[in-house]
């Protein structure tokens, strides 16, 4: 792709819209940026001395004295269907996202990995593996390091493992990965997809745009992840914890096995709950694929620390267990977490809606929860998950309104017992009372270090 002297507009100026800005100086071309909300002084700063000039969202921001830009590069939070994007897109102008401008440049094989759930465990894990293993890689995309801003450090004989959300897929076309994963597909950001079908369609992109001597990884217990085998030229290997696969990793009781050969015992995972069974699978299957020594895989997984935020251990104080799990973001990873635990639980739920269906958390809480903890901004604020959360779980499970984390954490702390487990997994977004998940746990294990 020749990019020197070309006019390029990047819309976002967060991480990936910044390294997309730097890779396209680099490259010589001339860039202005764009963003809805201004920006904070230090950003502001940043583009200052990059000499890039910085335009408010808006239609006639597009085409200055009826100038377009030669192409648009998105970064992943700019929906690809945004209004104001189609007088440029009836222009036939390009509008790409970073994680497809970035493969344009960027060196080496690719393993994509993506799905709605334990795309950044999974990434973070087949990281962790590949080191092991003695085999070179490099670990980012929606996962800390942005591609735009791997290149540089890219080689040709060394894996750029990369985390990808159904945003950074839904518009390549250049891009492919030599081994791409779906790990699982569950409704999730329909906010931004409108259908499942269409959220779907998105992440299919990483196995349409593979070519036969490629790699596909795929659940074989999801429906929708199957239907993906029937859209690639990939070879498909497959994971499964319930049953045996055609070809890849499966468990046979205690045993995980690579076609028919055991590589390591589940008892030997530390992670919590069979999701993170799935995600060593896929994982090692992936390292395996990648080149990796069977025999070092085990071990390898062993000494996986775990991520942050993702049923992370905080405390134990007078009996009682504390898990932040602040990572789960939807129902189906509070299922998950849920799974995780035997029961004895006092669960935090709450924080801003997404458009989700809370009630399939009502059987699993009336087996497991003594109590369920409500969070969240409260109404007016238009998208308040508590007043839904609690006619979800209606009669199933007592409810605490508790409003704020600190109430939540106070509340379950009073109440607990030697033996029970207080877990926050919210099901929902952060963004109502916090500036992004991690923040959210973060405050969590703060207020729960402060318990005594
Ligand atoms: P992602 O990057 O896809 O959001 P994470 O690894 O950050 O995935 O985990 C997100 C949440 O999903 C956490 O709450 C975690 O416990 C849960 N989770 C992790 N792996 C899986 C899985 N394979 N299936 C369902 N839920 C999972």
């Amino acid at each position: 792709m020749e990019l020197a002297g070309k006019n390029i507009l990047v819309i976002g100026t967060k991480r990936s819209g910044i390294a997309a800005v730097e890779l396209l100086i680099k490259q010589g071309a001339r860039v202005q940026a764009m963003d809805e909300n201004p920006l904070a002084a230090e950003e502001q700063a940043k583009f200052d001395r990059m000499g890039v000039p910085v335009v408010r969202q808006a239609p006639e921001n597009f085409a200055p004295n009826g100038q377009f830009a030669d192409m648009i590069v998105l970064s992943p939070a700019v929906p690809f269907d945004l209004p104001m994007l189609d007088p440029a897109k009836k222009r036939g102008l390009p509008v790409i996202g970073e994680i497809e401008l970035a493969s344009y440049f960027l060196r080496g094989p690719v393993i994509g990995i993506t799905g709605s759930n334990g795309k950044t465990t999974t990434t973070a894990l087949t990281g962790h593996l590949l080191s092991e293993c003695g085999i070179a890689c490099q670990v980012g995309g929606n996962i800390g390091t942005a591609a735009a801003s791997m290149i540089d450090s890219s080689k040709d004989n060394q894996w750029n493992v990369l985390e990808l959300s159904s945003f950074q897929l839904e518009s390549i076309f250049h891009f492919r990965a030599e081994i791409g994963c779906c790990l699982n597909l569950t409704p999730d950001h329909l906010d931004r997809h409108y259908t499942v079908e269409r959220y779907a369609a998105a992440k299919a992109r990483l196995f349409e745009t593979q070519q036969s001597g490629d790699l596909a990884v795929l659940n074989y217990a999801d429906e929708r992840c199957r239907e993906f085998a029937k859209r690639t030229n990939a070879e498909v290997y497959w994971f499964s914890v319930s049953g045996e696969v055609p070809q890849g990793v499966s468990m046979k009781g205690d045993e995980l096995r690579f076609n028919d050969r055991p590589f390591m015992r589940r008892s030997q995972i530390k992670l919590r709950g069979l999701h993170n069974v799935e995600n060593v699978m896929a994982a090692a299957l992936m390292a395996r694929l990648a080149g990796a020594k069977l025999d070092l895989i085990g071990p390898a997984v062993q000494s996986f620390p775990g991520v942050e935020h993702r049923i992370e251990f905080v405390r134990e104080l007078d009996g009682v267990t504390y898990y932040n799990d602040s990572k789960a973001t939807n129902v189906d990873a509070t299922l998950k977490a849920i799974a995780a635990f035997s029961g004895n639980l006092w669960i935090i739920l709450g924080g801003k809606d997404k458009g989700s269906d809370y009630r399939p958390l009502r059987d699993p809480l009336r087996e497991r929860a003594k109590a369920a903890l409500l969070i969240g901004a409260e109404p007016p604020y238009p998208y308040a998950a508590a007043p839904l959360i609690k006619k979800a779980l209606d009669n199933a499970v007592p409810i605490a309104d508790c409003g704020t984390l600190q109430k939540a954490v106070k509340y379950a702390h009073a109440n607990a017992i030697a033996g029970d487990v207080v877990l926050l997994a919210p099901a929902c977004a952060s963004f109502d009372q916090f500036e992004n998940y991690e923040h959210r746990g973060a405050t969590f294990k703060q207020l729960v270090a402060e318990l005594f």
